[in-house]
């Protein structure tokens, strides 16, 4: 594995993923295909703009063009996409950009990747797919698909057609699946960047319905150590779930995040549930740890105080997003070239 496709980079997973592989492995370059949408932002790995081992791209991965003559330029180890519309309350307001970027835009990745002669396709997937859960059980992979939002509806497709192309066309791609990421660089318009850069300025944390549904979170590190565990040691075909062992309800990290700041509960807002809110999600990762090594290492509490404090720190990139000057960082890079 020397030459990697990223796609998705410039966003929370991909940028915690390309950070992660140049650190652990100095013999592998990077090339980060993101399109920057509003979630794509490049100040995220500013310290490589000068690392001779990575390389910035901008384009669609829904781009038959663009993403054909990309792969005919450069060879590839393997491509590991994040690339996607990945908030589901965005794509209960439209689906449309979920469907284009999510399902058309993996069809033609995958279809790229057959005509080129690369060792890898990591489809980097979610719990969702898998639906909701009761009060009782896991998500294993042999669980049937059963998706409840539109997001989670296009990457259960793009799930699907990734299976296909292994069965069809015997491509080498393997999938894998993971429970609530947290930690540095999230965008703050999930849970938990947005409660903790609101409560920063004692703004109303946004609950929906009761706060009973029930998460299980991971580090984005431990997921991220899963993605390259699979790359290097996953069986093709396969399927992995990963996930942190720490279910938790909406209303219990809420006010554990509040106390950790310092702040009043009087800060939460209850507000309308979200239509087809799954209840709970909870990962069986069993096979990850028996056939990758793989195990979650950051225990939950001390994982969320390191999150805190890299949101304390890093005051001025949430700033940046909020006011939007996060966009002109593209042009003030590549304008001129
Ligand atoms: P994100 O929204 O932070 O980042 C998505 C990135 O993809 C952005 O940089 C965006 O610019 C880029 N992008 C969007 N459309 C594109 C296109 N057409 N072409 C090229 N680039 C495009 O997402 P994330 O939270 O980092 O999630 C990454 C992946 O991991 C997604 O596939 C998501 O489904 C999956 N996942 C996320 C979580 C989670 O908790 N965040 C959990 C499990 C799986």
């Amino acid at each position: 594995m020397k030459q990697i496709l990223v796609t998705g980079g410039c966003g929370f997973i991909g940028s915690n993923f390309i950070r992660y592989e140049l650190s652990e492995y100095p013999g592998v370059s990077i090339t980060n295909l993101d399109k920057l949408t509003y979630a794509g932002n490049l100040e995220n790995l500013k310290e490589f703009e000068s690392d001779s081992r990575y390389n910035f791209v901008r384009g669609d991965i829904a781009d038959h063009d663009f993403v054909n003559s990309l792969l005919s330029s450069t060879h590839f180890d393997a491509v590991v996409n994040f690339a996607a519309e990945s908030h589901v309350d965005r794509s209960i307001l439209d689906s449309g950009p979920f469907i284009q970027t999510n399902i058309v835009g993996t069809q033609v990745l995958l279809d790229a990747f057959r005509k080129h002669n690369i060792n890898r396709f990591i489809q980097v997937s979610t719990d969702e797919v898998y639906g909701s859960l009761g009060a009782e059980g896991f998500f294993t992979e042999e669980t049937p698909i059963a998706p409840n939002s539109p997001y989670s509806a296009s990457k259960a497709a793009a799930d699907l057609l990734v299976r296909s192309y292994v069965k069809t066309f015997q491509l080498p791609a393997i999938i894998t699946r993971c429970s609530n990421n947290y930690g540095p660089y999230q965008f703050p318009e999930k849970l938990i960047p947005l409660f903790i850069s609101n409560a920063m300025e004692d703004k109303p944390v946004p609950v929906y319905g009761e706060g009973t549904n029930v998460r299980d979170w991971i580090h984005v590190l431990d997921h991220c150590r899963g993605i390259d565990a699979t790359l290097r040691k996953g069986a093709i075909g396969e399927v992995y779930n990963f996930g942190g062992n720490s279910e938790m309800q909406n209303i219990k990290i809420t006010k554990l995040l509040l106390g950790l700041l310092g702040k009043p509960e009087t800060l939460i807002k209850y507000v309308t549930d979200r239509p087809g809110h799954d209840l709970r999600y909870a990962i069986d990762c069993r096979k990850a740890k028996l056939e990758l090594g793989w195990e979650p290492e950051i225990e939950f509490q001390s994982g969320l105080e390191g999150t805190i404090k890299w949101y304390q720190d890093n005051q001025e990139w949430v700033n940046r997003i909020r006011s939007g000057d996060y966009l002109k960082f593209y042009d003030q890079q590549y304008g001129n070239r």
